[in-house]
């Protein structure tokens, strides 16, 4: 649907760019009030989706002229992708949330940390020469990051609300991610923390500092907190729009315990580590999705550590996981 919905005296505009990937689409939106122009997000970085936009902003009777600001939900690529190229033409104030600025700026030192965290990790849990291979990508990716970093300006997110948006961290799938909520018209504005057609992964990564976060229990409880607000539509960063989203948060929180259990079967049955446990339940896609298929397995096993349900112990260097 890329259907304009207006409610007293604001209108959203979805941008909404096709896509072959599992995705189903690139999703943005322009939010119109008394003449003051806001992108939330801005897609992927590719020549279709920069027509794509520019054909949308003509078709609801806007140009680039009229954008006043950028607002971010998060740092990943797909939404952040045309910001150098609308500020190059049209210089507006880029908003983001305070902890996506070293990533998007491509902080040296944040990545080199970065990189030592996996490195640790994927050797904790026994990922041995598979491991290896990930981390000698990551290494060769730095060369490309001057290329990668965003140069536009980029302003923190410190004001709440911002543009009429009551803005809320909801860590998890990043750990900088925020959503944004009209609490008037009873929208919001999810990013990646809802999609309607795939449950959105909580991807491992490290704290400021070099620590590990428990990214799928930070994904769970930013989906009890939004189950908690009034929402009739849900605007979402792919896919279609979410009406009433209260079942389908039901429905997520309900995937991850079930898959949780899934997994306390296979560690009953004595498969024991992280990487023993993604070579079971994914088979090929532990080499060809290696990073995501560990987030999947390090969350659940958090979740499951969390609700008491095994225990660890390091033996070798490496993780053991047991059934309690
Ligand atoms: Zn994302």
């Amino acid at each position: 649907m890329s259907e304009v919905i207006q409610d007293n005296g604001r209108t959203v505009y979805p941008i909404i760019v096709p896509t072959s990937s599992g995705l189903g689409s690139f999703n943005f939106y322009l939010v119109e009030e008394e003449g003051s122009v806001s992108l939330i997000d801005v897609g992927i970085n590719t020549a279709k989706c920069w027509d794509f936009f520019n054909e949308s902003l003509g078709s609801n009777g806007f140009s680039l002229e009229d954008l006043d600001r950028i607002i971010i939900t998060h740092n990943h690529e797909d939404h952040v992708g045309l910001v150098d190229r609308i500020v190059s033409e049209r210089d507006i104030p880029v908003y983001v949330p305070e902890h996506s600025i070293q990533r998007l700026k491509r902080d040296k030192d944040f990545f080199r940390m970065r990189i030592e965290f996996f490195a640790r990790l994927y050797r904790e849990m026994g990922c041995g020469e598979t491991g290896e291979k990930q981390i000698e990508k990551l290494k060769a990716a730095l060369g490309d990051h001057d290329k990668k970093k965003v140069q536009a300006d980029l302003t923190p997110i410190e004001s709440d609300p911002i543009c009429g948006l009551k803005t809320i961290h909801t860590p998890g799938h990043s750990p900088d991610h925020l959503v944004f909520l009209d609490e008037e018209r009873e929208w919001l504005f999810s990013g990646d923390l809802l999609i309607k057609h795939i449950s959105s992964n909580a991807l491992i990564e490290p704290d400021w500092e070099g620590n590990r976060l428990p990214t799928l229990l930070q994904h769970e409880q930013s989906l009890e907190k939004c189950r908690s607000f009034d929402v009739q539509v849900v605007f979402s960063g792919h896919g279609a729009p979410i009406e009433n989203p209260k079942d389908l948060i039901e429905m997520r929180l309900e995937g991850i315990k079930k898959k949780a259990e899934k997994m306390l079967n296979h560690v009953k049955r004595g498969v024991d580590t992280a990487s023993e446990l993604g070579k079971t339940m994914y088979q090929g896609k532990y080499e060809s999705q290696f990073s995501l298929v560990m987030s999947e397995i390090i969350g659940h096993l958090d979740y499951l550590e969390a609700n008491g349900k095994i225990t660890k112990e390091m033996d070798h260097g490496v993780w053991r996981y047991r059934a309690l």
